[in-house]
């Protein structure tokens, strides 16, 4: 294991801004990254664990200790007829271990195609999309606590798993290194279509199979749709830096929305299982009219408003004010306060 010093982050990064670590070091082992936190020479600094950095904005360089997980492997704890439980390592690449599993026929997670970024990240973000949550597939976090320097197993069940959310992102904060994911997967035919426009995406392809040998053939179909349907909406970050989606879709409760939608019928919004209602940030930003327009060489990505994107040599505090300056003015008009997905240093 090497400790790099004062290591650029323009390619480490999804939004490729000019940002820089004091120091960096990546693991490929448990025991390394036990001796790298046991070492005094950054006892005093401020540790970040990091994936892909495709959630995380950085507004300066960060004065501290860098660490990325190159933890690899895929282990089969354990398999029957209907399912199988899968140890994967931290230091995976996302989409390259759900391509994986398709192509095993192990379904669960063909609707998390092409999500940038590691899988070390999955159960802090709880990740998700076209109807699927990490939370549905996760079984437990292997992780290594700061506290005790002790490595330990947590059921998913007492990581608060939610949207976008967990205790890892809360009281866990700066606490656990996530070192190994359990995810159980079905082998039996099971998917996910109701969201958005995935079972019509689907139909143009010629649809799902049936048949005692069609399952390996609808996970693979259903993994290529998404991805199609991603790249035709989503900014590749490599041509235009971006985190995916900045905002989370504020939810309210029952109540509230129902004082809210007399003054905006038209506001797209999905109710919840605990009298609550999502509401779409995305068309809140584009009603106050900032989808498509920049501030700087920060911009509102035209084909998705919650898309904020680096136009080119953007400085991290040219993103941060454009959240703020997008945030104010939902709040001024709907009296709603837009919270970040994206993780801000
Ligand atoms: C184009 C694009 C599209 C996207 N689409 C989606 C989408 O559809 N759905 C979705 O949910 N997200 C989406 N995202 C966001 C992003 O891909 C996910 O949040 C992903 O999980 C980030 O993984 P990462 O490895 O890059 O994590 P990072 O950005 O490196 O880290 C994210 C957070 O997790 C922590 N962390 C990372 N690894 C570890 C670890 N091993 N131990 C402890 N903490 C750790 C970091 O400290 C940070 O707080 C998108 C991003 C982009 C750029």
């Amino acid at each position: 294991m090497i400790v790099q010093e004062q290591v650029c982050l323009k390619d480490k990064h999804s939004f490729h801004l000019n940002v820089s670590a004091r120091y960096w070091a990546e693991y490929q082992k448990t025991e390394e990254l036990r001796e790298i936190l046991q070492d005094k020479r950054f006892d005093k600094l401020p540790v970040l664990p990091v994936g892909g950095g495709c959630n995380i904005l950085f507004t300066q360089d960060f004065p501290g200790l860098i660490i990325k997980s190159a933890i690899s492997g895929i282990d089969v704890l354990h398999e029957n007829k209907d399912e199988v439980l899968l140890r994967a390592g931290s230091g995976l690449d996302w989409d390259q271990f759900v391509e994986y599993c398709v192509s095993q026929a192990w379904g669960g997670i063909e609707n998390l195609s092409g999500i940038p970024g590691l899988t070390g990240a999955s159960p802090i973000q709880n990740i998700g999309a076209y109807g699927v949550e990490a939370k549905d597939v996760i079984h437990s976090v292997e992780v290594f606590d700061r506290q005790t320097q002790e490595l330990k197993v947590l059921p998913v069940e007492e990581c608060g798993l939610a949207y976008r959310n967990s205790r890892f992102k809360q009281e866990w904060k700066d606490r656990f290194i996530v070192c190994y994911i359990s995810y159980r997967l079905n082998k039996k035919p099971f998917y996910r279509l109701d969201y958005g426009n995935l079972k019509e995406a689907l139909s143009s392809q010629g649809g799902l199979q049936e048949g005692p040998d069609a399952h390996s053939y609808n996970l693979a179909l259903i993994r290529r749709t998404v991805l199609a349907i991603r790249s035709s909406k989503l900014p590749d970050p490599d041509v235009l830096g971006n985190a995916g989606s900045f905002f989370k879709n504020p939810e309210l409760e029952a109540s509230a929305f129902a004082l809210l939608a007399e003054r905006f019928p038209e506001l797209p919004h999905w109710k919840l299982p605990n009298n609550k209602v999502k509401l779409s940030a995305a068309w809140m930003i584009e009603h106050c009219g900032w989808k498509g327009k920049s501030l700087g060489r920060a911009g509102v990505y035209p084909k998705q408003a919650l898309v904020l994107v680096n136009l080119g040599a953007a400085q991290g505090e040219e993103i941060y004010d454009l959240y703020q300056q997008i945030a104010a003015d939902v709040f001024s008009t709907f009296g709603i306060r837009l919270q970040a997905e994206v993780v801000i240093l």
